[in-house]
């Protein structure tokens, strides 16, 4: 794109230009990082005006209803980038209420034992089947009491963390020492909502 961004003049400009039928080019003036860049700023200079903006347009049920609609479609077209903001979501939200969180899952386990306890089984199955015959027992032993000693010396919690999850959503690692490591609870949590390199 070579359309010149007359406010953050970069060219080519990566960020794009929406189309402007009122202007001589076809597209906007200025670029789409700066047009949502001006809306910020525009938004922090005055929330309560467009709050009161949004609000009174949200209460026009035809405008309510033709947002449902494209929020669908572009829900759907950015599937994707929805479970990632989905999840770094959840994991804002988890990180700030860590306590709740904990209540919270202790909650659902004992609302879903049965389901708990399933999992519990499926997971160990999957580590007998994903243990090679060569996996240093001694050493992965190891690794738990590690992960368990430095909880309790730290006060911060810790545990073994499959670098390749067992069970990936493409590809599985396996359960031997040198695919364990020794990482805080709080870390761990963090990677399953990062993409695996590659997938
Ligand atoms: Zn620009």
């Amino acid at each position: 794109m070579n359309h010149y961004c007359r406010r953050c003049k970069r060219t080519p400009n990566q960020a794009g230009f929406s189309p402007d039928r009122k202007s001589a080019t076809r597209l906007a003036y200025c670029c789409k990082d700066c047009t949502s860049e001006l809306a910020r700023l525009r938004y922090a200079a005055n929330p309560e005006k467009y709050r009161g903006k949004s609000r009174a347009w949200r209460a026009v049920p035809e405008n309510m209803a033709k947002h449902v609609v494209s929020h669908a479609k572009w829900l759907a077209d950015n599937a994707e980038r929805v479970r990632v903001m989905q999840k770094a979501r959840s994991f804002r939200w988890y990180v700030k209420n860590r306590k709740k969180s904990r209540a919270n899952s202790r909650q659902w386990a004992k609302d879903n034992a049965a389901r708990v306890a399933a999992n519990i089984a499926a997971r160990d199955a999957t580590k007998i089947l994903a243990t090679p015959r060569w996996a240093d027992h001694e050493k992965i032993r190891t690794l738990y009491e590690d992960a368990r000693r430095l909880s309790l010396e730290t006060g911060i919690g810790h545990c073994v963390d499959h670098i390749v999850p067992l069970r990936g959503r493409t590809v599985s690692g396996l359960h031997w020492e040198g695919n364990l490591q020794v990482i805080t609870v709080l870390a761990n949590r963090a990677k399953h909502n990062t993409f695996w390199p590659g997938m």
